[in-house]
């Protein structure tokens, strides 16, 4: 018999990586309770008893949570994700993903609760000079949504120093996939993400747009890392573990280490679906960088995480699945 973990209040628990890592804290034994507003998640992403309908602006509701029961740790997602958005309503970035974390910490420190593993992002880098990039780069962030992130890890190295509550930063490249056993994926919505993007296209016959083929790249279109939602999730669960266990505040990238273009992941795509993706190339999209490749040995050094079901027909073939759940 399996003895329960921990209580984990995991926040953004309906949204794409919440949801898988949910599941994956409660396959592993964990207790868990979901803070969304639902405000981009879903619903049905999250058993009814374990969610608790608040904004990440009400402090009090936040701290109403934190005390029902012995909270451990928080896992913190909840957050407007989309680059391009960001470079249009910077303030709603603001707004969410910075107001929102001190929201949440100001919570935190009146509950006691000191340990927190938070959704960074590859952003934080802007344009790297390097490549894999190691977490000591230099961070000058290309858009507001990477601002709005380093700045929550500048905060909370000001926590940890003034108030010990410990954060786990990990900073995502792309997150991509389906949960194997097909629980939980990717409904964005509106969707702005590359693999969902061109399932659309092949269903709805309508051609999508590639953002950009004159990159410094070898084919012309920019090179990502893409990182299996399941390889993320376990991330998070270790970066738990090593908090539970006393460690220390950290930050660590989370890719695989392997970057593919545009053009590699249309190749794959094609392949596991059987179709051709629809796509016309257009302008390059505002903040985008032409490489993004991780360097996680820190990651693996430390705390003994390894990507596992990162391959991108891995990763092609369960998104495909996820998205013909319905079919
Ligand atoms: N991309 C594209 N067309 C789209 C959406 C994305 O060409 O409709 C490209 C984008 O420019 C980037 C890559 O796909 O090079 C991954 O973008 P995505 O939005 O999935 O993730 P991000 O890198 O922004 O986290």
């Amino acid at each position: 018999m399996s003895t329960q973990k921990p209580l984990v209040l995991v926040t953004g628990g309906a949204g794409y990586i919440g949801s898988n890592t949910t599941l994956q804290l409660l396959d592993a034994g964990y207790d868990v309770v979901v803070v969304d507003n639902l405000s981009r998640g879903h619903r049905a992403a999250v058993d009814p008893e374990r969610l608790r309908e608040v904004d990440l602006l009400d402090t009090d509701g936040l701290y109403r949570v934190l005390t029902e029961r012995p909270v451990a740790a928080v896992i913190h997602f909840a957050a407007f994700i989309a680059v391009g958005e960001s470079m249009k309503t910077p303030e709603i970035y603001f707004r969410n993903n910075l107001a929102g974390t001190l929201s949440l910490l100001t919570a935190m420190v009146r509950a006691g609760v000191k340990n927190i593993v938070f959704s960074s992002t590859a952003a934080v880098y802007g344009m790297p000079d390097v490549s894999p990039i190691p977490e000591s780069a230099a961070k000058r962030p290309v858009n507001a949504y990477g601002e709005t992130k380093l700045m929550v890890e500048t905060m909370l190295d000001w926590f940890d120093r003034i108030h010990h509550l410990r954060g786990i930063c990990l900073r995502y490249f792309n997150a991509s996939g389906a949960d194997p056993l097909c629980r939980a994926g990717e409904s964005h919505e509106p969707e702005t993400h590359l693999i969902p993007l061109m399932f659309e296209a092949i269903r709805s016959g309508k051609p999508m747009t590639l953002f950009g083929e004159d990159y410094p790249t070898p084919d012309g279109t920019c090179i990502r890392d893409y990182i299996h939602v399941s390889d993320l999730a376990r991330a998070h669960i270790v970066a738990v573990e090593s908090l539970l266990a006393g460690g220390p505040s950290n930050r660590y990238n989370v890719g695989t280490g392997t970057g593919y273009s545009v053009m590699e992941v249309v190749a794959a795509v094609e392949h596991v679906t059987g179709s051709p993706v629809p796509y016309s190339f257009g302008p390059r999209r505002d903040g985008d960088p032409p490489s993004l490749v991780a360097d996680s040995s820190r990651l693996q050094g430390e705390l003994g995480w390894k990507p596992v079901d990162s391959d991108l027909p891995r990763i092609v073939d369960t998104a495909w699945r996820w998205f013909n759940r319905d079919r």
